[in-house]
């Protein structure tokens, strides 16, 4: 008798109904509940004279079984893929099917949409032989029950299989969002090492690329025994165009100046734009007088370009100095790239628009003049009290409360003018300054904190010092004398180390870091994340806090690359244990979801502005 696949019964007996109360069950996340939910499809034999499976199922509160009678023809593989989505396992009864049952079996588990839902077939004892048990479990069932089924062997069974299945899924959804997060991984990491490497605007090789180049051509010239050449070509009066026009305007000429270059060099040249308005060649393998001729080229291709914006039209010149790369010098990149832009300085200085071969003279007369302006000022500053600081307030994100100030160093120009620490620190730094301004600063910051109001009591104040103080014996003493002396407690110091200067001396400056924190003194990572390859240090760096680099915080809003780059330090810094600060917070939505991202402090001019005195500086977002 054939009996319609449509012929389905459809049991839901409330949970338990019929049966003696059954204690709660529980397997992981999957309780007795969750277990009488699942999908369960019953394929039966007719007339047969054994109890129904799928009522035995009903039984014992399974509410979603549905069972049909074996058809004859095919049907019953399209029912199953059309309700693959709602089964969680098949019960298959073949004992009157003959071979066929078995053939079914792994037609059923063959379907792509089925082959995770575990199949038990049910069989009668007369065709029992060990074959037809292999075979069954080749054909893709995972269990078989014999006939007469019993209820108390049936249920385990189904409840195993139903266990199994549910883990299966679970392995397999935990698969597939594994390969799409590896996916999404995979694309910002292409794009972070495209970044890496490149400029963003122009698509040329940025500064770090460049100086990588450097360092093989300082080997190739070695090994090779030849001479190569760095182009370091300034733009002159680009500023006039960008202020004027606007930044689009300047985007697109520095766009076009990029291209006028790339046509007129050879395709193993680099080409690297390296700060707003200048750009570098390094040419291998050439001689002086090819590389005089070369940027003789292209300070004329740039002298004739003109470029259009807005009815205008703008003539632009550019000064190019020239540094050669010697078989017999053994120079590091950045020494290439100084001396390149020395020789573009001289040019400058020589009335613009012209090209110039670096010299050593040229080097001692700019020094000499740099120093002649700068050393007496800095000199003065430091000897006449003409230094003063700046307190920047940091927040703590979660309590809106300030727990610090940033001490920023100022110089106090003759007329009164406030000069900022980008226009003197590096000179002091070069001229050999540096320690005194360093000096100056911990013991004028360490006398501020001993006299602050008791209500002050547990401010801190970060201390910016240059990579040189780390490397300087008399660092410890000083901070150890003027904390005595004064009484303030080292733990209301933070030093603020920059990550280049952390890793520029790495084993030094970690010693005599973790002098300073026995003391009681705290470290801040200054400019986390600007130096890429060095997250492996820091893992290893005794710092209290990474502060996030401004330039990663300012764009926050509309940057993807920023948002994710800045999710990461934040888990990084969480999974080292370490506070996370963010810096230049400009605005309430950045903060907004800086807080989202779990940062621990923030600081920027949305929350207040560097002022004079660390007590009026009160913040206005707190
Ligand atoms: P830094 O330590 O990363 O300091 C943060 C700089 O960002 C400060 O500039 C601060 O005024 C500025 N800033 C703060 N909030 C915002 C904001 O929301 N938007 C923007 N665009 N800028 C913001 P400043 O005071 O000119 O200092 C520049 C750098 O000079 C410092 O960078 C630090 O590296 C160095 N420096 C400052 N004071 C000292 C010092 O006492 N000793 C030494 N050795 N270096 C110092
Ligand atoms: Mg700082
Ligand atoms: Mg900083």
């Amino acid at each position: 008798m054939t009996i319609p696949l449509n012929s389905k019964v459809q049991h839901a007996f409330p949970p338990g109904s019929g049966t003696q109360a059954e204690p709660e069950l529980s397997c992981g996340k999957l309780n007795l509940e969750t277990i009488r939910q699942k999908g369960i499809y019953v394929v039966e034999t007719p007339g047969d004279g054994f109890v129904s499976v799928a009522g035995m199922l009903a039984k014992s509160g399974f509410e979603k079984v549905e069972s049909a009678h074996l058809p004859q023809d095919d049907s019953l593989i399209k029912t199953l893929r059309k309700e693959a989505r709602n089964l969680d396992l098949i019960l298959l009864d073949i004992s009157q099917a003959g071979i066929r049952g078995l053939e079914l079996c792994r037609r059923i588990h063959e379907e792509k949409a089925l082959k995770d839902t575990p199949i038990i077939i049910i069989a009668s004892k007369n065709i029992w032989h060990e074959d037809f048990i292999y075979s069954a479990f080749l054909a893709g069932a995972i269990d078989i029950v014999f006939k007469p089924v019993q209820r108390l062997e049936l249920i385990p069974r189904v409840i195993s299989s139903l266990l199994l299945k549910s883990e299966r899924d679970l392995r397999k959804n935990h698969k597939m969002e594994l390969e799409n997060e590896l996916a999404e991984r995979k694309v910002i990491e292409a794009r972070l090492q495209y970044l890496v490497s490149h400029d963003e605007l122009t698509g040329l090789c940025n500064r770090r690329r460049l100086e990588q180049a450097l360092e093989t051509a300082v080997f190739h010239a070695r090994r090779k025994q030849y001479t190569s050449a760095l182009l370091y070509i300034d733009l002159d009066q680009f500023k006039v165009i960008n202020d004027t026009e606007g930044h689009t305007t300047g985007d697109r000429f520095l766009m076009s100046i990029a291209n006028e270059l790339r046509r007129e060099i050879h395709k193993e040249d680099i080409l690297a734009r390296i700060s707003s308005d200048e750009y570098a060649i390094l040419i291998e393998n050439t001689t002086e007088e090819a590389a005089l001729r070369t940027a003789e080229t292209l300070r004329r291709v740039i002298d004739e370009y003109r470029f259009s914006a807005n009815d205008k039209e703008y003539h632009i010149g550019a000064s190019i100095g020239i540094a050669m790369i010697k078989p017999e010098e053994e120079l590091t990149a950045s020494e290439i790239l100084a001396r390149s832009a020395q020789a573009c300085f001289e040019a400058k200085t020589h009335g613009r628009n012209m090209v110039h071969m670096f010299s050593h003279d040229d080097v001692e007369t700019h020094i000499i003049r740099n120093a002649v302006n700068w050393v007496p000022k800095i000199r003065d500053a430091i000897e006449n009290d003409r230094l003063c600081m700046y307190y920047q307030p940091v927040v703590d994100v979660e309590s809106n409360s300030i727990c610090g100030h940033e001490a920023l160093i100022r110089m106090l120009g003759h007329d009164g003018q406030i000069i900022t620490p980008e226009k003197f620190i590096p000179i002091a730094e070069r001229m050999g300054l540096i320690r005194d301004i360093d000096f100056w600063v911990i013991n004028h910051v360490i006398e501020l904190l001993s006299r602050l109001p008791e209500a002050y009591g547990d401010q801190k104040i970060n201390i910016n010092l240059s990579m040189f103080a780390f490397q300087d014996p008399a660092l410890l003493p000083l901070v150890c004398n003027k904390l005595a002396a004064t009484g303030v407690s080292a733990s209301r110091i933070t030093f603020e180390i920059t990550e280049t200067a952390a890793v520029s001396n790495y084993a030094h400056t970690r010693r005599m870091i973790k002098q300073l924190r026995k003391l009681g003194c705290c470290f801040a990572l200054d400019d986390f994340g600007t130096g890429f390859s060095s997250f492996n240090y820091i893992k290893q760096f005794p710092v209290d806090y990474l502060k996030i680099d401004g330039c990663f915080i300012r764009n926050l809003i509309h940057d993807k690359v920023d948002q994710r780059l800045v999710r990461s330090m934040i888990d990084v810094a969480k999974t080292l244990n370490k506070k996370i600060v963010a810096e230049f917070v400009e605005n309430k939505e950045v903060l907004g979801l800086l807080k989202e991202y779990g940062i621990d402090m923030a600081q920027g001019y949305y929350i207040a502005p560097p002022g004079p005195d660390p007590l009026l500086t009160p913040p206005t977002h707190a």
